[in-house]
């Protein structure tokens, strides 16, 4: 049975990129550049963040039994990402993002979630919880799943963290059963409406998600930095001052890094700190999961 300090539940896409001059109007035709395939889904993303941040980690998904299926679990094996809960579905295909990037960075996506949709709250093994120090939840699965999952680590005593992304409204017992809620200024926004456009703002985002019944939230600002909201007050720690280059997987990178350093015991300050660190190390690399760090890059890098 698979087994993680760092369990993540969640979706595995593979991402088909096609750079073009700009984005087609609808009815349109227009011949692209370079075509790439990219491991992606923020579940692997995350999961292949924790892994290389220093945490024992398992993957629990659902892949097609296709070829984009097998090259996603490969490469997260190749991350050492335990993927026993990871199944193939016959006759579904593996989930894909349809990513069009035009030469002003712009992009266009339509995700097709495939047997992603198809993850059940039964998918998820006790075994797996129950050998986990925390759990990272995110919404490209089926709620149910996410529902089930965050509660059963709760009765575990597990430290669960949900980053709400893409952003639904949350029912109330999902917010209570996740101890750290980690959405972005845009999650923050819509689960709130309060447009996160500054710190106070996030301050703002954050004291009525905890009236939602959020334990602590954490607004992730990008450049500039983080919001911790919690009941011992509030606190901004600023963003590592970098030359960004493409800030896909920033928020991936963020999280998986948050986990892997609250599973090693570090008090939240810490391993905000140091997931900060791998995330402005991300952003100067192109690409999602090739931009993930690993550990001894995050400490070779620590002020
Ligand atoms: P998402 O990718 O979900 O939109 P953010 O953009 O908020 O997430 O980024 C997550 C974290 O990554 C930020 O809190 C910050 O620590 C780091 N980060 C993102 N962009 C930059 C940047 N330009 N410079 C330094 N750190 C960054």
């Amino acid at each position: 049975m698979s087994a993680g300090d760092v369990v993540v539940v969640g979706s595995l896409n593979m991402d088909l990129v096609v750079r073009a001059p700009r984005l087609p109007a609808p009815g349109e035709t227009i011949l692209g550049g370079a075509f790439a395939t990219v491991p992606g889904g923020k579940g692997g993303n995350q999961a292949v963040a924790a892994a290389r941040l220093g945490a024992r980690t398992a993957m629990v998904g659902r892949v097609g039994d296709d070829a984009f299926g097998r090259a996603l679990r490969a490469g997260l094996e190749a991350d050492g990402i335990d993927c026993a809960a990871v199944r193939d579905l016959r006759g579904e295909a593996t989930g894909v993002a349809l990513i069009v990037v035009d030469d002003d960075g712009r992009n266009g996506i339509v995700v097709a979630p495939g047997a992603n949709a198809r993850l059940a709250p039964d998918d998820v093994p006790e075994a797996v919880l129950a050998g986990a120090s925390v759990v990272a939840l995110q919404l490209e699965v089926p709620l149910a799943v996410v529902e089930a999952t965050a509660r059963r680590a709760r009765a575990l005593g597990r430290t669960v963290v949900l980053n709400p992304a893409p952003a639904r409204p949350l029912p109330p017992a999902l917010l209570a059963d996740a101890d750290l809620l980690v959405p972005n200024e845009i999650e923050a926004g819509m689960l709130t409406g309060v447009a996160v456009d500054s710190i106070d703002r996030a301050f703002d985002a954050g004291a009525r998600l905890r009236e939602q019944g959020a334990h602590t939230v954490l607004v992730t600002l990008g450049e500039r930095g983080v919001v911790l909201v919690s009941a011992e007050g509030a606190r901004h720690f600023p963003a590592r001052s970098v030359k960004a280059v493409d800030t896909t997987a920033a928020g991936d990178t963020f999280i998986g890094g948050l986990c892997a350093a609250l599973a090693r015991g570090r008090p939240l300050p810490d391993a905000i700190g140091f997931a900060q660190a791998a995330a402005a190390i991300s952003v100067t690399r192109p690409g999602a999961q090739p931009s993930i760090p690993w550990a001894r890059e995050v400490v070779a890098t620590a002020p």
